[in-house]
């Protein structure tokens, strides 16, 4: 066996340099990741992205312009669709309407071979699991449409796959129902151990459902890594939008005698000589300081610190927990702020200057 085909014990799939040519169109860029057993993965990204190519390269319906693909260390290079054991739930579920719930969820075990009375024994269970063995003999059109995609999720579960693909789950799904989903999705696919690979271009779902989140862009991988990995140390200003709010400070470097600081017009922000940054940012000359709207107080002008910018409240919203504050600085860039200081900001209005404050620890800083 070629050495370079292993892949560490616990790894479900590894894709190696996946590329996707469609003429001059890069729709896959060099995509290399695994994806370990048991996890749960997003793609997120804009449209046009690559998600759902990546989705059918890893299915076998299209054939990657170079790199490979490994399921299970298996490389599928020339392996069709139904010679690789993935499930698959689209977005309009694609329920056989002539065939009862039952039978939709025996189906994939009946093209395996699987005899009736063990196909009708495993479907039941899975009904059991999504809820829904009370509605074994209905058909899909007697149904709602959250139903029909739990009879969709137990078809793509029901033959134990090595990977379940979802592509965009919640597209056809009202947002109230959708935000249940999200929730059942996660808690049946976690509990029956399934490995999920999952598209969405709505960063609320990918949040709420993933182990972790691969960010794509222009056919590349941006990112890859924990919700929390990402929304804390994004390594792009496009991460640091496209997950969560972000404000996005860009600044000049100057490097002090007590640490380096980038600085715009009205605002600074300043790391320590001993912050494990300072060298690197101290070696760059624009750089872009990454604040998130919850980790700046708002405090009166005059007492800010090294950390620190001011600015005149252009709007100022109450929304019960907390305050959403825009400020407007010097050089026209706006700020967004959430305080939960309520009684602080009470008093502030419109026109108001204030000052705001933060952390060393709470700003990231991208260019560096
Ligand atoms: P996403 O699912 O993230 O919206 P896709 O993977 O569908 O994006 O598409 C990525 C890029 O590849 C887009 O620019 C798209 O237009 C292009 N593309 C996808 N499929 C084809 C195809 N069959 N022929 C030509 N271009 C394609
Ligand atoms: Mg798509």
């Amino acid at each position: 066996m070629n050495a370079s085909l292993q892949t560490t014990a616990g790894t479900a799939m590894k894709l190696e340099g996946v590329s996707k040519l469609y003429g001059p169109v890069k729709a896959l860029d060099n995509i290399s990741f695994e994806l370990r057993k048991g996890e749960f993965l997003t793609m997120l990204g804009p449209s046009g992205s690559g998600k759902t190519t990546s989705l059918r390269a890893i299915a076998g319906f299209i054939q990657p312009t170079a790199g490979r693909l490994l399921i299970d260390g298996r490389d599928m290079t020339g392996v069709p669709p139904q010679k690789r054991n993935i499930g698959m739930m689209f977005q309009d579920y694609a329920l056989f309407p002539h065939m009862t719930v039952l039978e939709n969820v025996a189906y994939p075990l009946e093209t395996r071979g699987i005899r009736r009375a063990e196909r009708e024994k495993r479907s039941m269970e899975m009904l059991e699991i999504v809820g829904l063995a009370h509605c074994a003999k209905r058909y899909p059109k007697e149904m709602s449409g959250g139903q029909q995609q739990r009879v969709a999720l137990a078809r793509a579960l029901v033959f134990k796959p090595d990977i379940v693909l979802l592509d965009e789950p919640m597209a056809a799904l009202d947002k109230k129902l959708r935000g249940q989903m999200q929730i059942e999705i996660m808690h049946i696919t976690r509990q029956v151990g399934a490995t999920v690979v999952s598209v969405t271009h709505d960063q609320e779902e990918a949040l709420v459902m993933s182990d972790r989140i691969a960010i794509f862009k222009d056919g590349r991988l941006e990112q890859i890594g924990s919700p929390n990995e990402l929304y804390q140390q994004p390594c792009s200003e496009f991460v640091a939008d496209f997950i969560g709010e972000a404000n996005l400070l860009r600044g000049q470097v100057r490097a002090l005698p007590e640490g380096v600081v980038v600085e715009g017009n009205g605002w600074s922000a300043r790391l320590p000589a001993g912050d494990p940054r300072a060298q690197a940012v101290a070696a760059a000359r624009n750089v872009c300081v990454v604040l998130r709207p919850e980790r700046i107080r708002a405090v009166e002008v005059g007492s800010e610190s090294g950390n620190a910018g001011q600015g005149v409240i252009e709007d100022k919203i109450y929304l019960g927990v907390e305050y959403r504050l825009v400020v407007r600085m010097n050089d026209g860039n706006k700020i967004n702020i959430r305080s939960r200081d309520i009684a602080g900001i009470a008093g502030m209005k419109g026109g108001d200057r204030i000052g705001m404050a933060w952390s060393p620890d709470d700003i990231v800083i991208i260019g560096a």
